[in-house]
């Protein structure tokens, strides 16, 4: 008997212990009985492996255990009576008769209960081994009024309980908490799925991938917090262009990638949809951020059979869409140029841009009419973590290729522009030059960003100029054209650099809002030697000076070339002879030293120049 309630655990018991398991805090690998106290049910936790020990069902079981005891008792009964010398023939019968039919009864009766208690116990551990497999829909029916009703009502919480922890888990793991959007692992789930449909159903499928234009500007002007309303809004407008069988996912910054099950056409023609949605500027806090995004699309079978090669094919073209402004773009043969190689570079220079491994050195202008440093200019320098300083010509081109250059250049004016807002608070008469590429300036939202950033560092917009090269001023469009006029209007100077490398007409130069020419190193170096470069030259300066623009020597190595310049009337000049480019920290007191040395002394510097005068006329 006592075997026997050891083994069947009152369900009052087993309802306390479910009690437990489901007010236990947070998901715990922990038994939920592993007290002495609960035995019982960590017995029949273990049931299925252990070895049974009885080969009687429990019906049988209770029936024995309520039964034998009668059948003792009335056979006790019996032999008393027999002792006592009471026992007649007839009365013997009547007693054989009443102790077989109790005995039948009470076995009936407990054959009934005990079964009633295994049907139960069996529903209890069915629901719970469905629980165990993953499966947290089923129910048990509850009959409140009696402990197994309790029980079962237990059982039931527990099982609502443990799906919702499963549920948080599983959110925790596959979707983008600022979002809601799947994430990667739940995207790459979803596209291994589709290959395994597609392949089965002969269907195709497309993936895109998205990428935010500017979207580091905002953060870095505006704050996290706009940035991060910007990345919900754009993930609810996604939400609402697409099918809701469709996968929307958010991959990390601003990198969003759809999965549709569809041809071409229908991926074209919701890329389309996407870029038409994505056109209303987002308004916050009263100010208007546009949201300009990059759509690279690949499909299934042609461009990739598996989710590695798609998503980075697709990457490749959104890349493509970025640098040719196209906003979509499908991946194509040409696409595949971009080398792995590359590839890991693009990720790694975007890696390198969160982690603060670009930097700004700024190199000297000097004023030949004063002797003074007046301007610096700001050139990115990229600290490597493993290769070391990487030299500008081995990523500039690549970022320009790519489409990166967009958001270097961004970060580039921020990170200037605070340099010279730092600067003027310094009481420096400097003025901070940066070079900007020309699909900058025809993008409309990076002109809005100059003001932002103005506003923001409560910068003098004079100490700021922007150096666009020759051959982006030429092709610049009419919307450029537009943008110049913007920046300009807003005081910002503009300069035309590496002039005399590009085929400038009179007619562009007399049309563009510039205040500077910066004339290219390549006619610089030698100059008083070579007479065609004396005469490219003098006729810059002169072309400059007809038209209202002051001039900058770039590539200056010698004092005879310093010499030269001035004395062809060049306004300023920046190169080795003066200095090499220095990290912010280290150019302000070389300036302030440089300064204070030729307030003290600017003789020295005049005579130089004087005899640079002389040397031109003897020459
Ligand atoms: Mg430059």
């Amino acid at each position: 008997m006592k075997a026997l309630t050891a083994r069947l655990a009152p369900p009052h018991r087993l309802a306390k212990v479910m009690r437990r398991a489901e007010t236990s805090s947070g998901p715990s690998t922990r038994p939920a009985c592993a007290s002495t106290e609960d035995a019982p049910v960590a017995d029949a936790t273990d049931a299925d492996s252990a070895p049974r020990r009885s080969l009687l069902s429990l019906p049988v079981r209770t029936m024995i255990a309520v039964t034998l005891p009668l059948l003792c008792v009335q056979a006790t009964g019996f032999v008393l009576f027999w002792m006592m010398g009471e026992l007649s023939p007839s009365l013997l019968f009547l007693y054989a008769i009443i102790a077989g039919c109790s005995s039948a009864l009470t076995a009936t009766f407990a054959y009934n209960a005990g079964q009633q208690v295994a049907q139960r116990m069996a529903s209890v551990a069915s629901v719970l081994q469905r629980v165990q497999d993953g499966d947290y829909r089923p129910r048990l029916n509850v009959k409140l009024g009696d402990e197994f009703g309790l029980l079962a009502h237990r059982v039931n919480r527990l099982v609502e309980v443990a799906a919702g922890r499963e549920r948080r888990l599983m959110d925790t793991a596959l979707v983008d908490p600022l979002t809601g959007l799947c994430n990667r692992s739940l995207l790459t789930d979803r596209i291994r799925s589709a290959v395994a449909i597609s392949q089965r159903t002969k269907s195709t499928f497309a993936v895109l991938v998205l990428d935010l234009d500017r979207f580091k500007a905002v953060n870095d002007t505006l704050g996290h917090a706009v940035g991060d309303r910007l990345l919900k809004e754009v993930a609810i407008r996604l939400r609402q262009t697409v099918r809701d069988t469709d996968t929307v996912a958010r991959l990390g910054g601003d990198e969003f990638v759809l999965l549709l099950v569809g041809d071409e056409h229908l991926a074209v023609e919701v890329a389309d949809r996407i870029l038409k949605s994505m056109s209303t500027p987002l308004q916050t806090n009263g100010q208007q951020i546009d949201i300009g995004l990059s759509i690279g699309i690949a499909l299934y079978p042609e461009h990739g059979q598996d989710d590695a090669t798609l998503l980075r094919n697709a990457d490749s073209a959104m890349y493509r869409a970025k640098h040719q402004r196209t906003g979509r773009c499908m991946f194509d043969g040409d696409t595949r140029r971009v080398q792995p190689s590359q590839l890991s570079m693009l990720s790694e220079m975007r890696a390198a841009l969160s982690a603060g491994q670009f930097e700004l050195e700024y190199q000297p202008k000097l004023n030949t009419k004063t002797g003074l440093i007046v301007g610096l200019e700001g050139l990115v320098r990229w600290n490597h973590p493993v290769r070391g300083r990487v030299p500008p010509n081995e990523f500039i081109p690549f970022a320009e290729e790519t489409g990166f250059m967009r958001e270097l250049t961004q970060w580039v004016v921020v990170e200037g522009a605070r340099f010279s807002a730092e600067l003027m608070r310094r009481g420096l008469k400097l003025r901070v030059s940066l070079n900007v590429a020309a699909q900058d300036i025809e993008n409309p939202a990076f002109c809005d960003s100059i003001g932002q950033i103005l506003a923001k560092t409560k910068l003098d917009p004079q100490r700021l100029c922007l150096e666009i090269t020759e051959s982006g001023v030429v092709s610049e469009t009419e919307t450029a054209l537009r943008n110049l006029e913007k920046i300009a209007g807003l005081g910002v100077l503009l300069s035309v650099d590496d002039f005399g490398t590009g085929y400038a007409t009179l007619k562009q130069l007399q049309r563009l809002p510039v205040h500077e020419l910066k004339i290219d190193r390549s006619f610089v170096s030698g100059l008083h030697t070579n007479k065609g470069n004396q005469s490219i030259v003098r006729t810059t300066i002169d072309l400059a000076k007809q038209l209202g623009l002051s001039v900058v020597a770039e590539g200056v190595e010698t004092v005879t070339e310093l010499r030269t310049l001035a004395a062809m009337g060049c306004d300023e000049v920046q190169g080795y002879f003066l200095s090499k480019s220095m990290p912010a920290g280290e150019v302000v007191a070389w300036v302030e030293m440089r300064n204070t040395l030729h307030a003290s002394s600017s003789e020295l510097y005049f005579e130089m120049l004087t005899g640079a005068k002389r040397q031109a006329a003897v020459g």
